[in-house]
Order: structure tokens, then C-alpha cells, then sequence
């Protein structure tokens, strides 16, 4: 299976070759240095403000160590990293069975993070059911469908078109009824009726905490690493309307602008638990920034 290290080997190549070549042709950490590490950041998108914020915090850090030596950058911006990437996520007694609800814009990847994450799961000794709840589009059903049959889980859907929060109610009334231990549930990810989405999600979560106490017991979104600013901007609206607890961020393997993980953790706060590396089951990380930090700057 890919490595971390591997599986980030664009963004890599894009971030460290361009700071080796900003610490060869500096001697000091002088104004000149700072303007071509803020291109290198927003270059591997981590955005204007969170580069703004990053170099803030760098300079501090420079500042409060005494040097403006280059030679000690990279372990300023390791430590930094890691900083950033403390907040973990949320850790709560569940009472079984566990209910994920999932979000995210349709084609960021979020059907295949559902089959990983079931995946995962059973590899734990774990009794999975992965509920259809994005009634909008059949297509979505039936790829569920498809995986769930290939990951031989248990699968809940309804008709096209039905309610998605009675979809959810009765997978929880499926679950209880024949001991599974983790809910899956998929959800809609349409965002031309926004206002309509957020409300059939807020729905969802109702519906959900009535049947069961604490479900859903975490919301995920999965965002995709290849879309750079527009992933922030989802992790916004997501955030901001629904509340999320964690994020997957997808495609990693496939883009050079691996640098939205910093600007999702520096911006929202929300711990990004799994990162996504291809396009298989197992191609699911736990996503732990310690080892990001060192991967990216080895
Ligand atoms: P959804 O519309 O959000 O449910 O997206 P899908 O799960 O159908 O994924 C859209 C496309 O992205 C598919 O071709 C997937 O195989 C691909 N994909 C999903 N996750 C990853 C990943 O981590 N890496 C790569 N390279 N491709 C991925």
C-alpha cells in the first residue's frame, strides 16, 4: 500500500524542492525570504489567509528563537505544522450502534470514502451497515449498492425520491434490530438547492438523535484535495450550517496543492482524520499531522 510520504509525493515534490531552493539563495530570513515563501504557500494552496496566518506565526517563532538563519527554517515550519495539527478529533463513549452521517458535495469522492471507511471497519471485526440517503440521484443508490455488495455489508436504501430523513430512521431501526455496530449513512450532496440540502441534513440529524442517543455520533465531510480553494469554501458552508466533526480529505495522491490540509486545520479547526490516496478500499490513511509535518520537509 502507498505511504503517506508516497501518497503525498506531488505536493511534496512542489513544496520541499521550491523551500530547498528559497534556503539556497538566502542568507537571512529578511523580507525578500518571507515574499517567496508566501508564493510557495499560496503556490501549494493554503490560501491568502491562512498563509497570512503561517507566516505570522513563523516569524514569531524565528523572533522568540533569536535567528534569522535559513538553516533553521525547516524546523520552525515543523514545529508549526505540528502545532497546527494538534486538534484531534472528538473522543466520546458510543453507545452501539455508532451512527457517521456523511456530507460533502457530490464528485469530491464521497461514496468511495464511505466504501473505505466500511472497509476499515470490518478489518476491526465490525458488523457494517451503509445506508443510501442521497435519494436525489439513483445513480447514487445504486453505486452504494455495488460497493456494499463488493464489500459484502449490509446495505439500507428506499426508492429514488424518498424522504432521506426516513431513510435514516429506519437504517437506525435496521441497525438496532440486527446488532450492526456502525451506521454509514450517505447524504446528498447537491449544492445548486443549497438552502434545501442544509435543511435535509439539519432534518437528518434530528431524526437521528430521536431514534438514537448521540447519533450521529460524528458528522464527517469529505472534501477533495484537487479543488483547492473550493474545498475551503465547502468546509465553510458544511461547517458553518451543519456542523462537522471531521474531515477526509480526498485525491491527495493526485494533486501538487496538498497544502489545503493547513488551511483546514488553521481556518475551521476541524481535525482531518483520514486522508484519501487512491482509489481502492484500502487506499484510506488515518491522517496524523506529526507525521505530515515530517513527511512533507524530510
Ligand atoms: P462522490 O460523487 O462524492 O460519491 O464521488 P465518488 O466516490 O464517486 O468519486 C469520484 C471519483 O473520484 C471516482 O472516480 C473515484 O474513484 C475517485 N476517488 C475517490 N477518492 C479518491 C482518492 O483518494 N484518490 C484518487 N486518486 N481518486 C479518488
Amino acid at each position: 500500500f502507498l505511504k503517506l510520504s508516497e501518497g503525498i509525493s506531488k505536493t511534496k515534490e512542489q513544496i520541499t524542492k521550491r523551500i530547498d531552493g528559497l534556503l539556497a539563495s538566502h542568507s537571512s530570513m529578511d523580507e525578500d525570504f518571507w515574499e517567496e515563501f508566501e508564493e510557495i504557500l499560496i503556490m501549494a494552496d493554503v490560501g491568502m489567509e491562512a498563509a497570512s496566518r503561517l507566516m505570522d506565526n513563523l516569524k514569531e517563532r524565528a523572533r522568540k528563537a533569536d535567528t534569522d538563519n535559513p538553516e533553521d527554517f525547516k524546523d520552525i515550519l515543523r514545529d508549526e505544522l505540528e502545532e497546527i495539527f494538534k486538534i484531534g478529533p472528538r473522543i466520546q463513549a458510543v453507545n452501539p450502534p455508532e451512527v457517521v452521517m456523511m456530507v460533502g458535495v457530490n464528485g469530491v469522492g464521497k461514496t468511495t470514502t464511505i466504501a473505505k471507511l466500511a472497509h476499515r471497519a470490518q478489518m476491526q471485526g465490525k458488523k457494517v451497515l451503509i445506508a443510501a440517503g442521497d435519494t436525489f440521484r439513483a445513480a447514487a443508490i445504486d453505486q452504494l449498492a455495488v460497493w456494499a455488495k463488493r464489500l459484502d455489508c449490509g446495505f439500507f436504501s428506499k426508492d429514488e425520491g424518498s424522504d432521506p430523513a426516513a431513510v435514516a430512521y429506519e437504517a437506525m431501526e435496521k441497525c438496532v434490530a440486527e446488532g450492526y455496530d456502525l451506521l454509514l449513512l450517505d447524504t446528498a450532496g447537491r449544492l445548486h438547492t443549497k438552502v434545501n440540502l442544509m435543511e435535509e441534513l439539519k432534518k437528518i440529524r434530528r431524526v437521528l438523535g430521536k431514534k438514537h442517543e448521540g447519533a450521529p455520533h460524528r458528522s464527517l465531510l469529505v472534501i477533495d484535495a484537487t479543488t483547492g480553494q473550493n474545498a475551503l469554501s465547502q468546509t465553510k458552508l458544511f461547517h458553518e450550517a451543519v456542523g462537522v466533526d471531521e474531515i477526509v480529505l480526498t485525491k491527495l495522491d493526485g494533486t501538487a496543492k496538498g497544502g489545503v490540509v493547513v488551511a483546514v486545520s488553521l481556518q475551521y479547526q476541524v481535525p482531518i482524520t483520514y486522508v484519501g490516496l487512491g482509489e481502492k478500499m484500502e487506499d484510506l490513511r488515518p491522517f496524523n499531522g506529526k507525521d505530515f509535518a515530517k513527511a512533507l520537509l524530510a
